[in-house]
């Protein structure tokens, strides 16, 4: 494996980091803190769906087709390794071949994706059971809901070890300056690669993208050393808000309580010697990209045209909601807390319809299954209860609306209705800012989401207390414009200044920082 070389001193490179950070920035800010070393990324979903068309005329017979998921992270690092170049390494999800090479007009670098297929179905059950079913309803705070079975952490412990692997091939055969792997599904990647490895490794970054919960939550988890030992064995660890990042040291302290090889500070863990920098870095969107497609003519007429297909008239006042159906997502409560406004304000009926936009997610599950059917049923409820001739308070949407679209509606809506009970960051409440340029359009933000512990000027609401939610919703509906745009524009300030490209960009400079430090250690006790 080739060693990175990140280098000292960075000609060119100026220590402050720039006032705004955008795309090109964090890229020239990587070459110039890792030089000719490559990112690598890990992710369990690919940041493309692969469709193959079949071409008449092809000696091949077929065609590929690139489409992009919805979500705000994997779209904003594949426009980083598209300015970076690098590699992606993923979970096969759509046909096609192993690996692709990723271009994008416009943009000056390509990205290698290196596609996992998982021969072994037992063993990937186990590991999407121990990922979905386990670690996705307790780190949410949501015991009731864990589904897994014992024995399931060996597929899973199975699959970081396909994705070490990979990332293996891949060091041996080009440089790599920084491996960056992602989230709950992956934190075994950096013990399997450190028992494998044959040459020095490039430095581990890990981001833990969902909420670290009260330590009490993870009590009773049989496996909950060896996901601790596991994340240690990264060199930088990045959670989405400060309270995450102290939850999880805690849970450390705890659990290493009276082992004198483990030492827990503020923002750094010391295991058998071994450096482990722990950071909060909230992910934020990229807003100039959502500003322009809410003001985007063709995308506002498209938007419209969207409306009317769904009975909505331009006119009508909207609150606006995007979430995947998930359980965290609080449909449930939002659906509380548009009935205590009917039922308390009754002024509101008739005037203001709730817009859903709720893409169905893991729907073949029965947990999903139940609890989308609940949502259906309380949709159903309000809509009968609260009809008034054509009008009708609901309309729910269970199809993924594209970034085209959902920019000119956010803008149209008169507010976002974030009500989730438990949510790492939630970007929809970032780009719904993004999409305010002189609007008045108002955030009601769950203040159980990592965005409200940043947006402090949000009005937030508490989605376990419907009645007292509506009636702020009512009080800020009426607040005259001048207050409503006065506090977006603080809002949209922060969500500027602190957009998805400081998130990378500080992210990789706080990777070299560290690795700077352990050669200026190393070179030290050699010298000692
Ligand atoms: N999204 C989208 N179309 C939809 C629903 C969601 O593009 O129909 C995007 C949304 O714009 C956001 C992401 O999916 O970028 C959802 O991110 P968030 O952090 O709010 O929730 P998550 O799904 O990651 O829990």
């Amino acid at each position: 494996m080739t060693p990175s070389n990140p280098s000292k001193e960075t000609p060119g490179f100026s220590r402050n980091p720039p006032r705004t950070w955008n795309a090109i920035s964090v890229s020239e800010r990587f070459r110039s803190l890792f030089g000719t070393g490559k990112l690598l990324v890990a992710t369990h979903r690919e940041p493309v769906i692969v469709q193959t068309i079949p071409k008449d005329s092809s000696p091949e017979g077929e065609a590929l087709k690139l489409r992009y998921p919805a979500g705000g992270v994997s779209q904003s690092l594949h426009r980083l390794l598209l300015q970076t170049g690098g590699d992606w390494v993923s979970l096969k999800s759509s046909p096609g071949p192993s690996s692709l090479e990723i271009t994008l007009p416009g943009y000056p670098a390509t990205y290698n994706l290196f596609r996992i297929s998982i021969e072994d179905s037992s063993r990937n059950e186990e590991y999407q059971r121990f990922s979905n079913d386990l670690l996705w309803p307790l780190f949410h705070e949501e015991p009731g809901r864990v589904g897994a079975r014992p024995g399931d952490f060996t597929g899973y412990e199975m699959v970081n070890r396909l994705f070490a692997d990979h990332i293996l091939r891949i060091t041996r055969n080009h440089e790599v300056g920084v491996l960056w792997i992602h989230d709950y599904q992956l934190t075994q990647v950096a013990k399997e690669l450190r028992s494998k490895a044959t040459a020095v490794i490039p430095p581990i970054a890990f981001f833990w993208h969902i909420p670290w919960p009260r330590p009490e939550f993870l009590a009773n988890l049989p496996e909950r050393r060896d996901l601790l030992e596991g994340l240690l064995d990264y060199d930088f660890l990045g959670f989405q808000t400060a309270l995450y990042r102290e939850r999880f040291l805690e849970s450390v302290a705890r659990d290493f309580s009276g082992n004198t090889r483990v030492t827990v500070s503020p923002r750094l863990v010391v295991k058998d010697g071994r450096r482990i920098h722990v950071g909060d870095y909230p992910i934020g969107v990229d807003p100039i990209r959502f500003e322009s497609l809410s003001l985007d003519p063709k995308g506002q007429s498209d938007a419209r045209g969207f409306l009317r297909e769904h009975g909505i008239g331009p006119e009508e006042r909207l609150l606006i909601s995007v979430d995947r159906m998930d359980y965290t997502k609080g449909f449930l409560k939002r659906l509380q807390i548009l009935e205590s406004l009917f039922r308390n304000f009754p002024e509101w009926i008739g005037k203001i319809r709730l817009l859903q936009i709720a893409p169905l997610t893991r729907s073949g599950h029965s947990t999903y299954q139940g609890y989308q059917k609940k949502v259906r049923d309380a949709v159903m409820t309000a809509n009968e209860r609260w009809r008034r001739g054509d009008w009708f308070p609901v309309v729910s949407i269970e199809q993924t609306v594209e970034h085209r679209i959902l920019a000119p509606l956010y803008r149209m809506a008169a507010g976002a209705l974030v009500t989730s009970t438990n949510d790492g960051m939630n970007l929809v409440a970032k780009e719904y800012l993004a999409a305010q340029k002189d609007e008045g359009g108002i955030l009601f933000l769950s203040r159980y989401t990592g965005a409200a512990q940043g947006l402090r000027e949000a009005v937030l609401i508490d989605p376990f207390d419907p009645s007292t939610a509506a009636a702020i919703i009512h009080r800020a509906l009426g607040e005259p414009l001048s207050i409503r745009t006065g506090r977006n524009k603080i809002l949209r300030d922060q969500i500027s200044r602190n957009n998805i490209f400081q998130w990378m960009g500080s992210i990789l400079t706080g990777i070299h920082a560290a690795e700077l430090e352990k050669r200026d250690r190393a070179e030290k006790s050699g010298a000692g």
